[in-house]
């Protein structure tokens, strides 16, 4: 499987984003994709695009998987990991004024 986080570079700042795992598309807009997963095998979950093409491949390969919107996968992330959004804001701010 390729990779599904990829580092775009945009006015010198390295801003990593999710791409689907079948397409390679950036996923902009996290309504645009589903979280897929296998209960029965964790290292097999991945983010696809809800392009026709993608979900009917998605399908067809690995049919009986569970899928989650992504930006509902998303919220659960977050809320799991402890990110806050506040200190989240704080951190890239300061990376985009120091151009990292
Ligand atoms: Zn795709």
């Amino acid at each position: 499987m390729k990779s599904q986080i990829i580092i775009v570079q945009e006015n010198g700042i390295a801003k990593p984003h999710f791409c689907c795992g079948h397409c390679g598309k950036v996923i902009e807009d996290a309504s645009e994709a589903n979280f897929v997963w296998n209960p029965d095998k964790p290292d097999e979950t991945m983010v696809i695009c809800k392009a026709y093409a993608c979900e009917e491949t998605q399908e067809r390969n690995q049919g009986g998987r569970c899928w989650m919107d992504l930006d509902t996968a998303w919220f659960y992330l977050k809320s799991n990991s402890k990110i806050e959004e506040k200190r989240v804001r704080e951190k890239a701010k300061a990376l985009a004024s120091i151009g990292a």
